[in-house]
């Protein structure tokens, strides 16, 4: 019996649930787990990889499409795209757009997750790591919201008006290996790249065995350029309880 198992990942751009979770979310939906996905922008200051594929003005559409693909093909059975506006890497002008992520009042925010969280009810909430994987400051806002979220959704004092409290049990963060680190650095290094950026990983990344590849990553065509074979892993371990 699966019934009732439900587990809702909340990022940031089009590609974060794939890049992070994709192996997790097939996995679970795989089980019969019912999955969510919260994608709070539509990635529309990304990279555009190819300019065949889209333009500036059309890349939020493009990247949404691309994401309702990938959330179809990883098995997603809700999802929920929010209207904040992409923010951009850090010190760049689009940091400053009064309609970002990062420029979002945190109440706001928080408020609509904690309403997310009680209508679709999940055991399992998955964000970002502090860190947001690499610092992007829409990861760092998206981690900062749902830790928030995941609190409030069970507080019946807050957010009165989003619906019926609700607890998750379970809140937990993407982790990259180690080992992936070290190895794309040894790669760069061949290929001569300037790696002391990579200093800052050299800490306690935190890594786990279960890891399987995402192929999802190819559906993202205006991120990740060329025939790509993913050489990103996911965890796909046990993040709910066994079946009853
Ligand atoms: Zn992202």
């Amino acid at each position: 019996m699966t019934e009732g198992r439900k587990l809702l990942a909340v990022f940031a751009h089009p590609d974060d649930e794939s890049f992070g979770t994709g192996g997790t979310l097939a996995h679970y939906a795989a089980q019969g787990v019912h999955t969510g996905l919260v994608c709070a922008t539509r990635g529309e200051v990304g990279e555009i990889s190819d300019p065949a594929l889209a333009t500036r003005e059309t890349l939020a559409q493009v990247r949404e499409d691309e994401l309702r693909c990938a959330a179809q093909t990883l098995g997603v059975g809700e999802l929920f795209v929010l209207d904040y506006r992409d923010s951009g890497m850090a010190g760049t002008s689009e940091n400053e757009d009064p309609r970002s992520l990062v420029r979002a009042a945190s109440e706001q925010v928080v408020g609509r997750l904690v309403g997310i969280i009680r209508k679709f009810r999940p055991q399992v909430v998955i964000t970002f790591e502090p860190n947001g994987g690499y610092g992007h400051p829409d990861h760092i806002a998206i981690h900062r919201h749902t830790v928030a979220a995941f609190h409030a959704a069970g507080d019946p004092s807050q957010y009165p008006d989003q619906g019926t409290p609700w607890q998750a049990e379970r809140l937990m963060y993407t982790a990259i290996p180690r080992s992936f680190f070290v190895k794309m650095r040894d790669r760069l290094v061949e290929a001569g790249v300037d790696v002391s950026g990579f200093d800052r990983f050299e800490g306690d990344v935190i890594g786990r065995r279960h890891y399987r590849d995402c192929r999802c990553l190819r559906l993202y065509r205006c991120q990740v350029a060329g025939p790509t074979v993913s050489p990103y892993t996911v965890r796909a371990g046990q993040l709910l309880p066994p079946p009853a």
